[in-house]
Formats: structure tokens, sequence, C-alpha cells
């Protein structure tokens, strides 16, 4: 594990005046971006190859600092080059993780061989990455979470199996009983000996994904302990084929009959406003959620944040996954705002850019190592 000593170290020697902010060319890029640019910062794009004209068509959001005037890449994992990690270095950079990071990086390489300052607590994305541990800090928190069985003989109701890792609902499959599951588990030619998932009662319900920040500095929002939360909007996912499913008007059985396999592959985003009621549990939720990572690994779940939540006819919210970073789900506020962004900071803000303020704040206040690691 990279010690925070080493990487207050880097960040003592960078030119705070000159501080880029740079972050994989994918899942919320453009989003981080514009952001940053809206905040006075240069940008860096961390760009494959294949990507790079692609990238440089979005003229205005497009990273400053960008291939041919810096190497691009052929794969996520080059970033870990010791070269390529020495001109980030160079540029005096502080880099945003994102979904991609935990994807394709992989949260033991950030932890382990990443030697640049990272926005928030680097420690948070294994908090993130292990369903184990994931589990850990729901549980702590106190807040409701779907129930889990160890063994898909215990399946008694509809289930949805998943798999570790980031990999945006791609092959969760359905399940109610242990039959079933198996017969998912064969058609789909997975070893369930050799590969990670978890199986989970499926909560029928809305689904919601609130976009949630947690600030030393901010003075804005919720007050909890030393720190502000903010929830600055919500979106809801949409996910291929699951979403469009009944459109067919076929049962469960008709459905497997013909060989349609449900899939939760995300594709895109909705913009949500929840009933307003519901903002006061949302933000109970994310106060649980920030006080439990206090307690679990000091100094706790910073910046971008985004618990993943169903809400039943009950109007009982049920989080099945937290997200550790930005989520893809901001991109649908940048640059517009949500309402609720707007409520607190009484301009635009949404998610990439409220990762730029945090860290312009941090340097303002000269307190920039205590939102970067
Ligand atoms: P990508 O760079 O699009 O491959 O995304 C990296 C990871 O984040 C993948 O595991 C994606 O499934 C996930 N992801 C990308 N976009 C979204 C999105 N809009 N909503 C939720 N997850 C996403
Ligand atoms: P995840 O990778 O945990 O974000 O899950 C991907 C998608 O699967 C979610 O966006 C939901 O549509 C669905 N999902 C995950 N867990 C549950 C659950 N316990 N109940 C119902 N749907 C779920």
């Amino acid at each position: 594990m990279i010690q925070k000593d080493e990487i207050n170290e880097i960040l003592e020697k960078y030119h705070k005046e000159k501080i880029t902010i740079a972050t994989l060319c994918s899942h919320s890029a453009l989003n981080i971006t514009y952001g940053a640019k809206q905040e006075g910062f240069r940008t860096l794009g961390i760009c494959q190859t294949e990507r790079v004209p692609y990238y440089r068509a979005f003229t205005e959001a497009k990273p400053d600092i960008f291939p041919p005037d810096i190497p691009s890449i052929e794969d996520p994992k080059d970033m870990l080059n010791e070269k390529f990690q020495e001109i980030l270095r160079e540029h005096n950079t502080i880099v945003v993780p994102t979904g991609s990071f935990v994807a394709y990086v992989g949260s033991k390489n950030l932890e382990e061989n990443f030697f640049v300052p990272v926005q928030g607590n680097r420690k948070v994305l294994e908090w993130e990455g292990n369903r184990k541990k994931q589990k850990q800090w729901l549980e702590n928190s106190g807040v409701k979470i779907p129930k889990e069985f160890k063994y898909p003989s215990d399946i008694d109701r509809l289930c949805i199996t998943k798999f570790y890792g980031a990999k945006g609902g791609q092959g969760f499959f359905l399940a109610a009983s242990e039959k079933d599951f198996y017969k998912e588990i064969e058609k789909r030619k997975i070893d369930p000996k050799k590969t990670k998932f978890v199986i989970q009662e499926y909560v029928l319900g809305s689904r919601l994904y609130p976009h949630m920040h947690f600030s030393p500095f901010s003075e804005r929002g919720l007050k909890i302990n030393d720190g502000w939360l903010e929830i600055l909007g919500y979106d809801q996912r949409m996910e291929s084929n699951i979403d469009e499913l009944h459109r067919a008007g076929l049962s469960r059985k008709e459905m497997k009959k013909l060989g349609i396999e449900e899939s939760f592959t995300v594709v895109g985003n909705r913009p949500v406003i929840p009933r307003e009621k519901l903002q006061i549990p949302y933000y109970s939720i994310g106060k649980k959620i920030v006080e439990a990572s206090q307690k679990l690994f000091s100094p706790g779940m910073l910046g971008a944040f985004c618990p993943e939540t169903i809400c039943t006819k009950d109007l009982d919210i049920y989080v099945f996954e937290i997200s550790a970073r930005i989520v893809a789900g901001t991109n649908i506020w940048s640059p517009t705002g949500a309402p609720e962004g707007w409520y607190i900071w009484g301009e635009p803000m949404y998610m990439g850019r409220r990762i730029a303020r945090e860290i312009k704040l941090g340097i303002e206040r000269g307190e920039l190592e205590k939102v970067v690691y």
C-alpha cells in the first residue's frame, strides 16, 4: 500500500499554481475535464490511441494536455508505466479515479503501483471493488440492504447474481431457485468455483442513483462531524435489455423458452428528480455511509460517491451497492447542473466541476493534502 506520506511528499513538490487535473479518457472524462476547465485548471487526458481523434472531437471539453503532446497508451494499465507516471508528476497532476480505473486498472494497482496523487481517499476503491468489504461497510452503516444468499441452495425467491468489479451489470442474471441458478450458470459457461459472485434478493421498486459528495471544506450541504454532505442530483441507469423486456409482453417462462436472456448491461442514464420528501432519507443514507467509512477506514469517504438504491412501493430504500467515486450517471447533469446542485451552490454544480472546486478549495486553504491521496 502506497503510504499517505509518500503522496504528501510528491504533492509538496508540486507547483500549486500549475496543478493539472487528469483522468482516463472514458466513463466520465468529458464531465471531469469540462468541470476542471470551468474551475480554471489545466487538464490532461490519459487516452488510448484509438480514442484520440474522438476525444479531440469534443473541442471545448477535450483535455488541454493531450496526445501527441504526451504519449497515448494502448491499454489503460499502461498508465502505470514508470515513464508515464513521471510525465504525470512533471505536469503537477492530480488524477480523478472513475469506474474505468476500477474496471480496467484495478484498485490494487492504484494502491500499490501508482505514485501519482489521486483525488479523494485512495483506500476507498478497495472498499468498493471488494464485495465482502463493501458489505461490511454497508452493514456497519445500518442502511437497509438486500438479503444475500451464501449458497445457491439457499435461494428461496427471485434473486440477482452479480459478479465482482465495476463491470456495469454485464453478465448478471436472475434466478428464482437453485435449479434456475445452475441452468443459467451452465448456459453462460461460468465455472462457479472459479468466479467470484454474490447472490442477492432482487428488490422490486424504482432505482435511484443519488450523486453525493463529502467535503471537509465546503460549509454547504448537510453538516456531518467535520465535513459536509451534498447531494448534487440523481439519475437512473438505462440497462439493456432488462429495461425493455416488458415491452415484449412475455412471461419469464415464455422468454426462457424463446431463448431470450435478461441482461443488465448499462448503456446510458436518464435524469431523475425524486419526490421531495425522499431527499431527506437520501441525505440520511449518505450520512450513515460517510460515518461508517470514517470508522472503518479513516479519513473515510472523501469527494464523490453514489449509494445505488431501489425505492420500494412502501418507500423503503434499499442500498444494493456503493460506487466510491464519481459515477457516470453524473454525466447527465454536466454542464447544466441538476436542481439539487443549484440549490446548494446557486450556480450549475455538477460532479466534474464539484471535484475541481474541491481541489481549488484545498489549494486556497493550503490543505490540499486533506482531499488528495
Ligand atoms: P467504460 O469506460 O464505459 O467501459 O466504463 C468503465 C466502467 O464503468 C465499466 O465497467 C462500465 O460498465 C461502467 N460504466 C460506464 N458508463 C457507465 C454508466 N453510464 N453508468 C454506470 N456504469 C457505467
Ligand atoms: P450493480 O453492478 O450492483 O450496480 O448492478 C447492476 C444493475 O443490476 C443495477 O443497476 C440494477 O438494475 C440491478 N441490480 C443490482 N442489484 C439489485 C438488487 N438487489 N435488486 C434489484 N436489482 C438489482
